[in-house]
Protein backbone atom coordinates (compact mmCIF):
# COMPACT_ATOMS: atom_id res chain seq x y z
CA UNK A 1 0.00 0.00 0.00
CA UNK A 2 1.58 3.43 -0.96
CA UNK A 3 2.27 5.90 1.87
CA UNK A 4 1.49 9.51 1.95
CA UNK A 5 3.08 11.87 3.98
CA UNK A 6 2.71 15.88 4.78
CA UNK A 7 5.54 18.05 6.02
CA UNK A 8 4.41 21.21 7.13
CA UNK A 9 7.32 23.74 7.17
CA UNK A 10 6.08 26.58 9.35
CA UNK A 11 8.56 29.24 8.82
CA UNK A 12 7.85 32.56 6.37
CA UNK A 13 10.56 35.50 5.47
CA UNK A 14 7.22 37.75 5.51
CA UNK A 15 3.68 36.93 5.76
CA UNK A 16 1.52 37.25 2.59
CA UNK A 17 -1.71 40.15 2.98
CA UNK A 18 -3.83 37.38 1.38
CA UNK A 19 -2.63 33.90 3.22
CA UNK A 20 -4.28 31.59 6.30
CA UNK A 21 -2.01 28.86 6.37
CA UNK A 22 -0.01 28.85 9.49
CA UNK A 23 3.19 30.00 9.32
CA UNK A 24 5.56 32.59 11.51
CA UNK A 25 8.47 34.70 10.65
CA UNK A 26 10.47 34.18 13.76
CA UNK A 27 12.52 31.82 12.44
CA UNK A 28 14.86 31.14 15.69
CA UNK A 29 13.76 28.12 16.62
CA UNK A 30 14.13 26.86 13.34
CA UNK A 31 16.91 23.62 14.11
CA UNK A 32 14.87 22.93 16.79
CA UNK A 33 11.97 22.47 14.93
CA UNK A 34 13.63 20.26 12.03
CA UNK A 35 14.90 18.05 15.04
CA UNK A 36 11.82 17.44 16.80
CA UNK A 37 10.17 16.48 13.22
CA UNK A 38 12.86 14.20 12.61
CA UNK A 39 11.84 12.78 16.02
CA UNK A 40 8.51 12.29 14.68
CA UNK A 41 9.05 10.56 11.58
CA UNK A 42 10.95 8.31 13.41
CA UNK A 43 8.30 7.50 16.21
CA UNK A 44 5.59 7.74 13.63
CA UNK A 45 7.56 5.18 11.39
CA UNK A 46 8.46 2.89 14.59
CA UNK A 47 4.29 3.35 15.62
CA UNK A 48 2.98 2.39 12.11
CA UNK A 49 5.08 -0.16 10.87
CA UNK A 50 5.55 -0.77 6.32
CA UNK A 51 2.00 -1.47 5.84
CA UNK A 52 -0.30 1.69 6.92
CA UNK A 53 -1.78 3.50 4.44
CA UNK A 54 -4.87 3.00 1.95
CA UNK A 55 -6.16 4.10 -1.09
CA UNK A 56 -9.86 2.98 -1.69
CA UNK A 57 -11.27 4.94 -3.99
CA UNK A 58 -9.73 4.41 -7.57
CA UNK A 59 -7.17 2.81 -9.31
CA UNK A 60 -5.22 5.91 -9.93
CA UNK A 61 -1.21 5.96 -9.98
CA UNK A 62 -0.98 4.76 -6.63
CA UNK A 63 3.04 5.27 -5.44
CA UNK A 64 4.19 6.77 -2.05
CA UNK A 65 4.40 10.33 -1.69
CA UNK A 66 6.11 13.04 0.62
CA UNK A 67 4.88 16.46 -0.03
CA UNK A 68 7.09 19.28 2.24
CA UNK A 69 5.07 22.36 1.71
CA UNK A 70 4.20 25.27 4.36
CA UNK A 71 5.23 28.29 5.08
CA UNK A 72 8.26 28.32 3.07
CA UNK A 73 10.42 24.82 2.85
CA UNK A 74 12.60 26.68 0.75
CA UNK A 75 13.59 29.56 3.48
CA UNK A 76 15.49 26.69 6.19
CA UNK A 77 19.10 25.69 5.17
CA UNK A 78 18.78 22.48 3.06
CA UNK A 79 20.17 20.28 4.94
CA UNK A 80 17.52 20.85 7.77
CA UNK A 81 15.51 20.06 4.99
CA UNK A 82 17.57 16.95 3.16
CA UNK A 83 18.21 15.50 6.81
CA UNK A 84 14.12 15.19 7.18
CA UNK A 85 13.87 13.82 4.28
CA UNK A 86 16.52 11.28 5.04
CA UNK A 87 14.87 10.59 8.31
CA UNK A 88 11.04 10.13 6.57
CA UNK A 89 12.04 7.93 3.68
CA UNK A 90 14.23 5.50 6.34
CA UNK A 91 11.15 5.42 8.77
CA UNK A 92 8.56 4.69 6.57
CA UNK A 93 10.57 2.49 3.97
CA UNK A 94 9.76 4.73 1.01
CA UNK A 95 9.74 3.35 -2.40
CA UNK A 96 12.48 4.52 -4.92
CA UNK A 97 9.81 5.53 -7.53
CA UNK A 98 8.21 7.60 -4.93
CA UNK A 99 6.84 11.13 -6.00
CA UNK A 100 8.85 13.88 -3.50
CA UNK A 101 8.02 17.37 -3.45
CA UNK A 102 8.90 20.58 -1.99
CA UNK A 103 7.27 23.91 -2.41
CA UNK A 104 9.81 26.55 -2.86
CA UNK A 105 9.70 30.33 -3.47
CA UNK A 106 11.42 32.66 -5.65
CA UNK A 107 12.70 34.43 -3.49
CA UNK A 108 14.60 32.28 -1.06
CA UNK A 109 15.76 28.96 -3.81
CA UNK A 110 19.15 28.76 -5.01
CA UNK A 111 20.70 26.81 -7.11
CA UNK A 112 22.87 25.24 -4.16
CA UNK A 113 19.82 24.57 -2.46
CA UNK A 114 17.88 23.01 -5.41
CA UNK A 115 20.79 20.81 -5.92
CA UNK A 116 20.67 19.61 -2.58
CA UNK A 117 17.48 19.10 -2.64
CA UNK A 118 17.80 16.83 -5.92
CA UNK A 119 20.56 14.63 -4.56
CA UNK A 120 18.36 13.79 -1.66
CA UNK A 121 15.23 12.78 -3.84
CA UNK A 122 13.01 15.82 -3.94
CA UNK A 123 12.03 14.74 -7.79
CA UNK A 124 8.99 17.79 -8.15
CA UNK A 125 9.00 21.15 -7.36
CA UNK A 126 5.98 23.20 -6.61
CA UNK A 127 7.10 26.94 -7.37
CA UNK A 128 5.06 29.80 -5.99
CA UNK A 129 4.76 32.29 -9.02
CA UNK A 130 1.90 33.71 -8.53
CA UNK A 131 2.10 36.13 -11.41
CA UNK A 132 4.64 37.04 -13.76
CA UNK A 133 3.30 40.79 -13.57
CA UNK A 134 5.09 43.03 -10.85
CA UNK A 135 1.83 44.68 -10.09
CA UNK A 136 0.27 41.89 -9.23
CA UNK A 137 2.93 40.31 -7.31
CA UNK A 138 3.09 43.68 -5.10
CA UNK A 139 -0.66 43.87 -4.45
CA UNK A 140 -0.35 40.34 -3.32
CA UNK A 141 2.62 41.86 -1.21
CA UNK A 142 5.04 38.81 -2.54
CA UNK A 143 9.14 39.08 -1.98
CA UNK A 144 9.52 38.34 -5.55
CA UNK A 145 9.40 40.42 -8.64
CA UNK A 146 8.52 38.43 -12.67
CA UNK A 147 12.44 38.52 -13.30
CA UNK A 148 12.59 36.52 -9.55
CA UNK A 149 10.58 34.13 -10.49
CA UNK A 150 11.76 33.12 -13.95
CA UNK A 151 15.80 33.29 -13.06
CA UNK A 152 14.24 30.66 -10.40
CA UNK A 153 12.76 28.41 -13.19
CA UNK A 154 15.86 28.58 -15.16
CA UNK A 155 17.84 27.25 -11.59
CA UNK A 156 15.52 24.39 -11.29
CA UNK A 157 15.58 23.61 -14.68
CA UNK A 158 19.53 23.52 -14.56
CA UNK A 159 19.35 21.93 -11.37
CA UNK A 160 17.95 18.60 -13.35
CA UNK A 161 14.04 19.04 -12.26
CA UNK A 162 11.84 17.91 -15.07
CA UNK A 163 8.32 17.83 -12.93
CA UNK A 164 7.92 21.73 -12.13
CA UNK A 165 5.13 23.51 -10.81
CA UNK A 166 3.53 26.79 -11.09
CA UNK A 167 1.49 28.23 -8.89
CA UNK A 168 -0.76 30.93 -10.21
CA UNK A 169 -3.34 33.23 -8.40
CA UNK A 170 -6.03 34.59 -10.11
CA UNK A 171 -9.03 37.74 -9.57
CA UNK A 172 -6.44 39.60 -7.76
CA UNK A 173 -7.21 43.47 -8.60
CA UNK A 174 -5.86 44.74 -11.30
CA UNK A 175 -5.32 40.94 -13.24
CA UNK A 176 -6.40 41.08 -16.41
CA UNK A 177 -7.38 37.33 -18.26
CA UNK A 178 -5.09 38.55 -20.69
CA UNK A 179 -2.28 39.14 -18.25
CA UNK A 180 -2.99 35.23 -16.87
CA UNK A 181 -2.65 34.00 -20.32
CA UNK A 182 0.64 35.19 -21.22
CA UNK A 183 1.85 33.56 -17.78
CA UNK A 184 -0.06 30.43 -18.78
CA UNK A 185 2.06 30.54 -22.23
CA UNK A 186 4.91 31.73 -20.49
CA UNK A 187 5.41 28.65 -18.19
CA UNK A 188 4.48 26.56 -21.58
CA UNK A 189 7.63 27.53 -23.47
CA UNK A 190 9.62 27.36 -20.10
CA UNK A 191 8.51 23.63 -19.91
CA UNK A 192 6.44 23.74 -16.71
CA UNK A 193 4.09 20.68 -17.04
CA UNK A 194 2.20 21.33 -13.65
CA UNK A 195 0.18 24.29 -13.35
CA UNK A 196 -2.40 24.85 -10.13
CA UNK A 197 -4.93 28.36 -10.14
CA UNK A 198 -6.05 29.39 -7.40
CA UNK A 199 -8.92 32.28 -6.87
CA UNK A 200 -8.21 34.84 -4.33
CA UNK A 201 -9.78 34.43 -1.06
CA UNK A 202 -10.66 36.97 1.61
CA UNK A 203 -9.63 34.61 4.63
CA UNK A 204 -10.66 35.83 8.13
CA UNK A 205 -7.60 37.01 9.77
CA UNK A 206 -5.58 37.87 6.74
CA UNK A 207 -4.65 41.53 6.09
CA UNK A 208 -6.78 41.09 3.01
CA UNK A 209 -10.01 40.34 4.81
CA UNK A 210 -9.57 43.89 6.60
CA UNK A 211 -8.42 45.93 3.76
CA UNK A 212 -11.16 45.24 1.00
CA UNK A 213 -13.76 45.59 3.86
CA UNK A 214 -14.22 41.91 4.36
CA UNK A 215 -16.58 41.24 1.42
CA UNK A 216 -14.91 39.69 -2.19
CA UNK A 217 -16.82 41.85 -4.34
CA UNK A 218 -14.52 44.39 -3.32
CA UNK A 219 -12.28 42.87 -4.97
CA UNK A 220 -13.41 41.43 -8.42
CA UNK A 221 -17.31 40.39 -9.21
CA UNK A 222 -18.52 37.27 -9.33
CA UNK A 223 -19.04 37.59 -13.16
CA UNK A 224 -15.65 38.60 -13.85
CA UNK A 225 -13.94 36.37 -11.54
CA UNK A 226 -16.18 33.33 -13.66
CA UNK A 227 -14.91 35.08 -16.77
CA UNK A 228 -11.33 34.40 -15.72
CA UNK A 229 -11.82 31.12 -14.59
CA UNK A 230 -13.45 29.71 -17.62
CA UNK A 231 -11.14 31.87 -19.91
CA UNK A 232 -8.28 30.48 -17.96
CA UNK A 233 -9.28 26.61 -18.17
CA UNK A 234 -10.11 26.91 -21.98
CA UNK A 235 -6.71 28.11 -22.47
CA UNK A 236 -4.86 26.05 -20.54
CA UNK A 237 -6.82 23.25 -22.17
CA UNK A 238 -5.75 24.65 -25.93
CA UNK A 239 -1.71 24.66 -24.54
CA UNK A 240 -2.04 20.89 -23.40
CA UNK A 241 -2.93 21.10 -20.02
CA UNK A 242 -5.60 18.81 -18.79
CA UNK A 243 -7.60 20.71 -15.81
CA UNK A 244 -8.30 17.38 -13.87
CA UNK A 245 -9.37 18.63 -10.78
CA UNK A 246 -10.97 22.59 -10.01
CA UNK A 247 -8.02 24.13 -9.37
CA UNK A 248 -5.16 22.00 -11.25
CA UNK A 249 -3.98 21.27 -14.69
CA UNK A 250 -1.29 19.05 -15.79
CA UNK A 251 0.58 17.98 -19.24
CA UNK A 252 0.15 14.27 -19.66
CA UNK A 253 1.93 11.89 -17.13
CA UNK A 254 2.12 14.76 -14.82
CA UNK A 255 -0.56 15.03 -12.19
CA UNK A 256 0.13 15.87 -8.51
CA UNK A 257 0.29 12.05 -6.92
CA UNK A 258 0.24 13.46 -3.50
CA UNK A 259 -2.39 15.68 -4.05
CA UNK A 260 -4.44 12.95 -5.75
CA UNK A 261 -4.58 11.45 -2.80
CA UNK A 262 -6.39 13.74 -0.95
CA UNK A 263 -8.84 13.70 -3.50
CA UNK A 264 -9.20 9.37 -3.32
CA UNK A 265 -9.54 9.32 0.43
CA UNK A 266 -5.97 7.90 1.01
CA UNK A 267 -4.71 7.87 4.12
CA UNK A 268 -1.61 10.34 4.66
CA UNK A 269 0.80 11.22 7.83
CA UNK A 270 1.14 14.57 9.03
CA UNK A 271 4.64 15.97 10.10
CA UNK A 272 5.49 19.55 11.48
CA UNK A 273 3.11 22.46 13.58
CA UNK A 274 0.33 23.14 11.97
CA UNK A 275 0.22 19.35 9.99
CA UNK A 276 -2.79 17.64 9.30
CA UNK A 277 -3.43 14.10 8.59
CA UNK A 278 -6.08 11.33 8.09
CA UNK A 279 -5.45 7.91 9.40
CA UNK A 280 -8.24 5.48 9.87
CA UNK A 281 -11.09 7.54 11.01
CA UNK A 282 -9.36 9.91 12.24
CA UNK A 283 -8.91 13.14 11.04
CA UNK A 284 -6.23 15.30 12.89
CA UNK A 285 -3.80 17.63 13.04
CA UNK A 286 -0.99 19.75 14.81
CA UNK A 287 -2.04 22.95 16.58
CA UNK A 288 -0.53 26.37 14.73
CA UNK A 289 2.00 26.69 17.42
CA UNK A 290 5.61 25.40 16.71
CA UNK A 291 6.43 26.01 20.58
CA UNK A 292 4.19 23.63 21.41
CA UNK A 293 5.37 21.11 18.68
CA UNK A 294 8.99 21.41 19.95
CA UNK A 295 8.06 20.54 23.05
CA UNK A 296 5.30 17.73 22.35
CA UNK A 297 7.80 15.97 20.05
CA UNK A 298 10.80 16.13 22.40
CA UNK A 299 9.34 14.47 25.32
CA UNK A 300 6.26 12.37 24.00
CA UNK A 301 6.55 8.15 23.62
CA UNK A 302 5.62 6.11 20.87
CA UNK A 303 3.04 4.59 23.42
CA UNK A 304 1.25 7.99 23.96
CA UNK A 305 1.66 8.68 20.10
CA UNK A 306 0.05 5.24 18.96
CA UNK A 307 -2.69 5.57 21.36
CA UNK A 308 -3.32 9.17 20.56
CA UNK A 309 -3.43 7.79 16.68
CA UNK A 310 -6.00 4.97 17.96
CA UNK A 311 -8.15 7.37 19.25
CA UNK A 312 -7.48 6.18 22.82
CA UNK A 313 -5.67 9.53 23.97
CA UNK A 314 -6.83 13.05 22.62
CA UNK A 315 -5.79 16.99 23.57
CA UNK A 316 -2.25 16.49 24.05
CA UNK A 317 0.25 19.68 23.78
CA UNK A 318 0.64 19.61 19.74
CA UNK A 319 -1.71 16.75 18.48
CA UNK A 320 -5.40 16.99 18.29
CA UNK A 321 -8.15 14.99 17.00
CA UNK A 322 -10.78 17.22 14.41
CA UNK A 323 -12.88 14.55 13.69
CA UNK A 324 -13.42 11.31 14.37
CA UNK A 325 -15.26 9.90 11.16
CA UNK A 326 -18.24 7.67 11.03
CA UNK A 327 -19.68 5.72 7.90
CA UNK A 328 -21.96 8.28 6.58
CA UNK A 329 -19.03 11.28 7.15
CA UNK A 330 -16.63 9.01 4.96
CA UNK A 331 -19.21 8.77 1.94
CA UNK A 332 -20.34 12.69 1.97
CA UNK A 333 -16.28 13.36 1.84
CA UNK A 334 -15.75 11.04 -0.65
CA UNK A 335 -18.78 13.38 -2.51
CA UNK A 336 -17.15 16.68 -1.35
CA UNK A 337 -13.79 15.68 -2.59
CA UNK A 338 -14.51 13.62 -5.67
CA UNK A 339 -16.50 16.26 -6.98
CA UNK A 340 -13.85 18.55 -7.09
CA UNK A 341 -12.05 16.41 -9.78
CA UNK A 342 -12.73 16.24 -13.24
CA UNK A 343 -12.68 12.09 -12.99
CA UNK A 344 -15.61 12.73 -10.46
CA UNK A 345 -17.44 9.87 -8.72
CA UNK A 346 -16.51 6.53 -9.82
CA UNK A 347 -19.51 4.65 -8.65
CA UNK A 348 -17.96 1.01 -8.55
CA UNK A 349 -15.10 1.40 -6.28
CA UNK A 350 -17.60 3.53 -3.96
CA UNK A 351 -19.85 0.38 -4.11
CA UNK A 352 -16.93 -1.90 -3.30
CA UNK A 353 -15.81 0.51 -0.27
CA UNK A 354 -19.24 1.28 1.62
CA UNK A 355 -21.42 -2.10 0.25
CA UNK A 356 -23.78 0.85 -1.07
CA UNK A 357 -25.01 2.71 -4.04
CA UNK A 358 -23.80 6.33 -3.97
CA UNK A 359 -27.21 6.80 -6.13
CA UNK A 360 -28.74 5.38 -3.23
CA UNK A 361 -27.17 7.48 -0.25
CA UNK A 362 -27.64 10.36 -2.21
CA UNK A 363 -30.57 10.11 -4.72
CA UNK A 364 -31.85 13.84 -3.92
CA UNK A 365 -28.81 15.42 -4.23
CA UNK A 366 -27.64 13.61 -7.45
CA UNK A 367 -31.66 13.61 -8.95
CA UNK A 368 -31.68 17.30 -8.77
CA UNK A 369 -28.31 18.30 -9.66
CA UNK A 370 -28.89 15.98 -12.76
CA UNK A 371 -32.29 17.65 -13.26
CA UNK A 372 -30.70 21.31 -13.21
CA UNK A 373 -27.44 19.96 -15.59
CA UNK A 374 -25.27 20.44 -12.72
CA UNK A 375 -23.92 16.80 -12.91
CA UNK A 376 -23.68 14.01 -15.27
CA UNK A 377 -23.33 10.02 -15.45
CA UNK A 378 -21.46 9.18 -17.87
CA UNK A 379 -21.72 4.93 -17.41
CA UNK A 380 -20.36 4.25 -13.60
CA UNK A 381 -19.16 7.73 -13.21
CA UNK A 382 -20.89 10.84 -11.75
CA UNK A 383 -19.37 14.44 -12.38
CA UNK A 384 -20.14 18.09 -12.30
CA UNK A 385 -20.79 19.67 -15.61
CA UNK A 386 -19.12 22.85 -16.94
CA UNK A 387 -22.07 24.57 -15.05
CA UNK A 388 -21.69 22.85 -12.33
CA UNK A 389 -18.34 22.83 -11.89
CA UNK A 390 -18.94 26.98 -12.41
CA UNK A 391 -20.75 26.48 -8.87
CA UNK A 392 -18.90 23.06 -7.62
CA UNK A 393 -19.33 24.85 -3.85
CA UNK A 394 -23.27 24.92 -4.40
CA UNK A 395 -24.02 21.97 -5.76
CA UNK A 396 -21.47 20.29 -3.54
CA UNK A 397 -23.32 21.75 -0.23
CA UNK A 398 -26.26 19.15 -1.47
CA UNK A 399 -24.09 16.18 -0.58
CA UNK A 400 -23.13 17.77 2.92
S1 LIG B 1 5.07 32.69 1.40
FE1 LIG B 1 3.33 31.30 1.09
S2 LIG B 1 2.91 30.40 3.10
FE2 LIG B 1 4.27 32.18 3.44
S3 LIG B 1 2.86 33.82 3.92
FE3 LIG B 1 3.23 33.93 1.70
S4 LIG B 1 1.60 32.67 0.76
FE4 LIG B 1 1.65 32.21 2.98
Amino acid sequence: MARHIYVHNPFCARKCPYCDFYSVTDTSCTEEFYKAAIREAELLGSITGENTGTNPLTDIDNRDTVYFGGGTPSLPDSKLITELLRAIKKAFSIASDAEITIEVNPSSVTTEKLTEYREAGFNRISLGVQSLDDEVLKTLGRLHDAKGALDAIEKIKKAGFTNISADLITGVPGETLDGIKKDIKTFRELGIKHISTYSLMLEEGTAFYDRYNKTIEELISPDVEREMYHGTRAFLNELGYETYEISNSAMSGFKSIHNSSYWNSCEYFAIGAGAHGFLGDLRYGHRDDVRAYIEEMNTITADDYKAFLEGNKSDLKSLYIEETLTKEDKMREVAFLRLRTTEGILLDEFKKVFGVEFEDVFADAVNSNIEKGLLERKQRTLRLTRSGLDIANIVIEDFL
